[in-house]
């Protein structure tokens, strides 16, 4: 869902709303103007100034989603460099523009109008058009030249495909055409006015400098605009005249610029004039008017620089082939790709832009759901065991090591619970691989699920892996098994990166002899002198952290396994589609009865004593805590308090009386697995750790969960500790200590208070912070998408994948559409490939 325009009650107070957005555009500019050095104002930094305004709107707006996520962001921008400031900045001018132009009260006069001359595609080298295709090097490209070749090759812009591919990160809009009266500093606009004077002189303070002053009009209001010439050769009295010659008094004059704030009212700096031949005249600058494109450089490169490049290589688009079907761009209201890649890049106005932008958007998704789907034909296509359960239903009678297994349980499987265990024995059974995703919510149930699979697997005399993404879990999930296994005479062996040599070689041998039914692991499943006798299913536990090129090496261990994939951090579906678009989603929407659910209140750092508390009561009442901190050892850089600190601390300090335990990444892995035990065990009462707890770990006695600078972590990662409590049947407390400084963050963290649903809050953070933030990892598979946003372009992605869908039903493997097979292949390598060292 798109950002609507924010909503305008009837109690809406003009003057405090324009006092309102003039407050923050002021210090937005200011801050620009200064280089973004997070100014100190009167009361507060510019960013505490602008975590709070964006939070609180005037009375009668709804505060928007982007608002509150920039709010957040500004909270954090003490930490950013000074580009991502830039950027922010940026980012937030523009949203406040946007706003301003939906919220202006419609009684504002009409904003002028201004012909465009069409463009004729460039200054391009027609001459030489049979030299450019999608593979010139650039260097060769006149236009660009090898100089800029080699600063365009450090932005990973090699051939004239990678210029065409280059997006503008971001457009002047010039196309903002607005009354003088209208005019609002911060933002980029034109004004289409009469000339009424023009002069000219040399500065009185600058004998270098010379000024042209003009005074313009329109129907709104006057306005002065000033050109600043700097050089000898401009103080000449005849170049002087010839200047103010050139603007004619009764003249119309386009002008495109930034607005700035000056001591009587707004004003252009430095603006794009040009002089209408009659006030209807179309405008002849390719720039005035029109939305620029603006693009990320690089050191040495410049915007016009960048720019001439780019519109040096698009001609080559002329001869660019159309990838889709007529019909089909028809039915989907697409632009031509071609026309889309051009005027993505020079939009004549913001219709333009978004039709453009759609038409791109649909591609890349298009290709990654075509991509998805063809991966899960090869993956279903080639023969699995078929793992036949025994006898029939695992909710019934008979099976003897699977129910033996449901027997041991001190509890019966839930409904969802059922459910899905009969989904995924029906996939087993089939002699197509399953290629199954299991998403549910923090303690809902899957690991049980998952070895009941596992059995399964075991029972038809195949062997089963089950891998995690840390040893911490590994351990943990091993240890459960041993608790269970060899009641069942079913022998299951760990193996992580930390397993001695000796035992490591055994351990192989025993899988290759077969003689070894399960393994438990991490990655290092994924090594090469892993083999297996006969590979029936391999379990993939939180498998958002595993890449899908891992899942791959897996797969090729042995015979075509069926794989399961479980992920505890329920993601929003456009989030799923674009990573598991090539799986089966098996849903357990369901808690096991008799859980309280998870009482979660926010602190300031200032009551951190309230918490200890809490713990103390806990304690006394048998039950244990954890408190996670973002770092393991305090760093010079940084104030956050880390695990190692707050375990000295707590441990000589604050609970003399209790046992508190450490737990880390960068302990041993013995270590780590006597911490976990320990607290498992209950002979310590606090385990203090770092996010390693965020996964799996389970003990169902804690019923405590501190997270410190909680304002650090993602809510999807959030969620995901808290899951850590609330285990047992005793009502568990989720404390969130943050600082007390930060508006935006603290408004984030809200959400967690108010939801404990694990997709609402997924949804919230791809909104508020992106799909790498959602995922906690940045290598975790995410499709490469330049423009598609996941937060936004939900409805493309739907149509994309339906019609990803259809075309592969008639034509699997895209002999009609070679065009678009080519742009597949094409990417499939891109993807493939290692990522160009940087
Ligand atoms: P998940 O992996 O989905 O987070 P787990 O499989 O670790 O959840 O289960 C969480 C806890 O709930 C475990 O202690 C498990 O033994 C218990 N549990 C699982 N299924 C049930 C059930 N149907 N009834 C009661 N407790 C259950
Ligand atoms: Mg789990």
């Amino acid at each position: 869902m798109a950002p609507g325009p924010p909503q305008v009650s009837a109690a809406l107070d003009p003057a405090a709303t324009d006092a309102w957005f003039r407050a923050l555009q002021q210090a937005l500019q200011l801050e620009a103007e200064r280089g973004f050095t997070d100014l100190m104002g009167r009361r507060e930094r510019f960013s505490a100034f602008l975590a709070r305004s964006l939070s609180q709107p005037p009375s009668g707006f709804r505060a928007d989603t982007v608002a509150v996520a920039l709010a957040a962001d500004f909270s954090s921008y003490g930490q950013l460099s000074t580009s991502q400031r830039q950027v922010l900045v940026r980012r937030c001018r523009q949203h406040l523009h946007g706003w301003r132009q939906r919220t202006r009260p419609p009684s504002a006069p009409a904003a002028p109008q201004l012909r465009l001359a069409a463009t004729t595609d460039t200054g391009a080298q027609d001459s030489a058009p049979t030299t450019l295709n999608p593979d010139t090097p650039l260097a060769e490209i006149r236009g660009v030249g090898p100089r800029s070749a080699t600063r365009l090759a450090q932005l990973g812009l090699f051939v004239v495909r990678d210029l065409v591919h280059y997006y503008p990160r971001d457009y002047l809009d010039y196309a903002n055409l607005v009354r003088i009266n209208a005019l609002v500093p911060g933002s980029t606009a034109t004004i289409v006015a009469t000339v009424r004077s023009c002069r000219s002189f040399v500065s009185p303070r600058n004998p270098q400098l010379a000024i042209l002053e003009l005074q313009l009009a329109d129907p709104t209001g006057r306005l002065r605009v000033s050109r600043f010439f700097a050089g000898r050769r401009f103080t000449s009295p005849a170049w002087l005249k010839l200047q103010e010659r050139q603007f004619p008094s009764g003249a119309t004059l386009a002008v495109s610029g930034l607005v700035k704030a000056g001591p009587y009212g707004p004003q252009f700096q430095d603006p794009l004039m040009e002089v209408l031949r009659s006030p209807q005249a179309p405008v002849r600058s390719p720039q005035i008017g029109r939305l620029i494109p603006v693009y990320g450089l690089t050191e040495g490169l410049g915007a016009d620089r960048m720019r001439q490049a780019i519109t040096a290589v698009l001609p080559v688009l002329r001869r660019w082939p159309e990838p889709l079907p007529k019909g089909l761009l028809a039915e989907e209201g697409l632009i031509e790709r071609a026309l889309a890649l051009q005027q993505i890049h020079g939009p004549a106005d913001r219709e333009q832009l978004q039709a453009s932008r759609r038409r791109l958007v649909f591609d890349e998704f298009l290709l990654m759901q075509l991509g998805l789907l063809q991966r899960r034909r090869q993956l279903t296509s080639r023969p699995a065991p078929a793992l036949t359960p025994a006898p029939p239903s695992p909710s019934g009678a008979g099976g003897d090591l699977l129910q033996s297994f449901l027997n041991l349980l001190p509890f019966t499987f839930t409904t969802a619970q059922a459910r899905v265990l009969d989904e995924i024995r029906a996939d087993l059974a089939r002699e197509q691989p399953m290629a199954r995703l299991l998403q549910g919510d923090v303690g809902s149930g899957k690991t049980v699920v998952a070895i009941a699979a596992l059995l399964t697997a075991i029972e038809a005399g195949c062997q089963g892996a089950l891998m995690a993404p840390t040893e911490v879990l590994a351990e943990q999930h091993h240890a459960r098994l041993d608790a269970w296994l060899p009641q069942l005479h079913v022998r299951c062996a760990l193996l992580t990166g930390s397993t001695p040599a000796r035992r490591r070689r055994q351990l192989l041998e025993d899988l290759v002899n077969g003689q070894l039914q399960l393994l438990v692991g991490t990655h290092a499943l994924l090594e090469d002198p892993v083999q297996f006798a006969r590979l029936g299913l391999v379990v993939v536990d939180e498998q958002h952290r595993f890449g899908v090129r891992q899942r791959d090496r897996l797969l090729h261990k042995g015979l075509q396994p069926h794989l399961l994939t479980m992920t505890a951090t329920p993601i929003p579906r456009t989030l799923a589609l674009s990573l598991h678009g090539d799986l089966e989603v098996s849903q357990i929407d369901e808690l096991p009865p008799g859980r309280t659910p998870i009482r979660t209140q926010l602190l300031r750092a200032s009551e951190r004593a309230q918490a200890y508390d809490l713990i103390r009561s806990e304690v006394v009442r048998g039950q244990r805590a954890y408190v996670v901190l973002p770092l393991v050892e305090e760093s010079e850089k940084s104030d956050l308090r880390s695990a190692v600190e707050v375990h000295r601390q707590l441990a000589g300090e604050v609970f003399p009386e209790l046992q508190v335990g450490l737990l880390h990444g960068r302990l041993a892995s013995a270590d780590k697995q006597a911490a976990i035990a320990a607290f498992a065990r209950g002979d310590t009462h606090v385990l203090v750790s770092t996010t390693v707890v965020e996964v799996g770990v389970d003990v169902p006695e804690a019923s405590v969960m501190v997270i410190e600078h909680a304002e650090r972590f993602g809510l999807a990662q959030l969620h995901q500790l808290r899951g850590r409590v609330g285990r047992g049947a005793a009502a568990s407390h989720c404390l969130l200590i943050h600082d007390g400084r930060n508006a935006g963050a603290r408004q984030r963290l809200e959400v967690l208070v108010r939801s404990s649903d694990g997709f609402e809050i997924a949804e919230m953070d791809l909104r508020l912070r992106g799909p790498g933030q959602v995922l906690g990892t940045r290598q975790s598979g995410l499709p490469d998408l330049a423009l598609a946003s996941l937060a936004d372009d939900g409805e493309v992605l739907e149509r994309a994948r339906a019609v990803a869908r259809r075309i592969l039903e008639q034509d699997p493997d895209l002999a009609e559409l070679p065009h678009l097979a080519r742009l597949l292949d094409g990417q499939r390598r891109r993807l493939s490939e290692p990522a160009p060292l940087n």
